[in-house]
């Protein structure tokens, strides 16, 4: 009985172990399931909203009929025809003079002008997009994840649907901005070309370190204590396989009324520059103040960014502006981004001081400093050209130090004009905003290498 009541127990303690292996057999076969099925969601969508780049422009495309602004210039040239072979500009004159070779593709454009890609020399690709004020939300982060590992499509979008052919990034994750510039160049993702810094050379108690509260040890700053450290910094990103295009440093003491902030020492900033210019990378500059516009002259940088309040607004410095004409030294004064922080008639003063600049023989190039809070991508653009000439430049002036002005600062002569041999990085828009720069918010087609990226007028 011992024997047999033994047996039966087993028999009741492997029956509740084997039910309980075969829940835990479903359970898992459904956790299995669910991954599965995860995954190929997270596949799909991951591909599904990439934004790739579509097939190359081949063979002949000719636009005819359009106001052309032609070469570096932009002079206008109505009734006029832009020949494209292969993505590359092969013919540019007046309707009567260009030969269309038979089986190519002809595009109607009378009423509409041509203009060169619009360039943004200053961009932050991996902000979010954000009002001024706003914070990103809990609900926000999965996407802005999402958005990342994608190389943000709708940023990519945003650009090309405003005429944007080329971006420049001013401070970006080093890594990253590397493998999305690669994806460009690549033609795997549709969207500008893009240029880019990668890290911003600053100070611990430097922006955007002490401002932004950006993390010192992260692959977006790089912060050199001597120069023995600049110099190596700066080798390790200008030599090798990926190469950034430019350096930029951040000089930058503050204002009274902020806290003050820690420039970076002049042997530091000349060794970064020194450096640099060895592998023939330009160095750019964040300036604030009329020391740290000196300190960056001193130190030979390429260009600048920005146009304070703190720096200007009182006037130019006679000295500083003299060198500053002498050497043509481009300056992207970001008016977009100053304009959503200050109040209007500062801003307009600060607008004068740019006139000032203009008038003694400056050299103005466009950048809006997209990404930061109530600066958008793409659109800001077209304020930031509204904004020149409310500066006292002509719409012509501003719009080529949105194109052929800004294509020099990249030491390209690939893009930035509608001439012979240029890529085909062309912007449709109704009338002619040589007349009236307001008519460039109104793009109706948009041309990435001789690819249509935008069409409304088949819509
Ligand atoms: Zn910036």
């Amino acid at each position: 009985m011992l024997v047999m009541g033994n047996k039966l127990n087993d028999k009741l303690i492997n029956g509740g172990v084997t039910r309980f292996l075969r829940r835990l057999r479903r359970i898992l076969l459904y956790t299995f399931v669910f991954i599965i099925l995860l995954f190929v969601a997270v596949v799909v969508y991951y591909h599904g909203t990439l934004y790739k780049a579509g097939e190359a422009q081949k063979g002949y495309l000719a636009l005819t009929g359009a106001t052309v602004l032609v070469g570096e210039d932009l002079a206008p040239s109505p009734n006029s025809t832009v020949l494209i072979q292969d993505g590359t500009i092969v013919g540019v004159g007046n309707d009567s003079d260009i030969d269309i070779p038979s089986g190519a593709t002809i595009l109607d454009l009378k009423g509409y002008t041509l203009v060169p890609g619009l360039i943004d020399l200053h961009v932050h690709l991996g902000s979010p997009e954000l009002e001024v004020g706003q914070q990103p939300s809990l609900l926000t982060m999965p996407k802005m994840i999402a958005d990342w590992v994608r190389f943000i499509p709708g940023t990519r979008r945003a650009f090309l649907n405003h005429g944007v052919t080329t971006v420049r990034s001013l401070g970006d994750e080093y890594k990253w901005i590397m493998d999305f510039r690669q994806q460009l160049r690549d033609g795997v993702l549709e969207g500008p070309r893009l240029f880019a810094a990668g890290p911003i050379f600053t100070t611990k108690g430097g922006h955007p370190v002490a401002t932004f509260g950006t993390d010192p040890m992260s692959d977006s700053v790089r912060l050199p204590a001597t120069p023995d450290e600049a110099r190596d910094l700066v080798n390790e990103l200008v030599s090798g396989d990926s190469s950034v295009d430019l350096i930029k440093v951040v000089q930058e003491r503050g204002s009274s009324e902020r806290s003050s902030l820690e420039p970076i020492a002049l042997d530091v900033l000349e060794a970064i520059v020194t450096e640099a210019h060895k592998y023939d990378i330009p160095v750019i500059a964040h300036w604030g103040t009329q020391q740290d516009i000196k300190d960056v002259l001193v130190a030979g940088v390429d260009g600048l960014e920005h146009l304070e309040s703190r720096g200007v607004l009182e006037g130019w410095p006679m000295e500083t502006l003299d060198v500053l004409v002498e050497r043509r030294m481009p300056l992207s004064p970001t008016l977009m981004v100053t304009n959503v922080v200050i109040e209007s008639d500062v801003h307009k003063q600060l607008r004068e001081r740019l006139e000032d600049f203009h008038d003694a023989g400056g050299r103005i190039v466009l950048g809006t400093d997209a990404g930061m809070p109530g600066v958008p991508f793409g659109a800001s653009v077209h304020r930031e050209l509204e904004l020149l000439v409310e500066s006292g430049l002509t719409p012509q002036e501003a719009l080529k130090a949105a194109t052929s002005e800004a294509a020099k600062e990249l030491r390209t002569g690939q893009i930035g004009a509608i001439e012979l041999g240029r890529a085909a990085d062309l912007v449709v828009v109704h009338k002619n905003p040589i007349q009236d720069i307001q008519a460039i918010r109104n793009v109706a087609m948009v041309f990435r290498e001789g690819r249509v990226v935008v069409d409304h007028l088949s819509d």
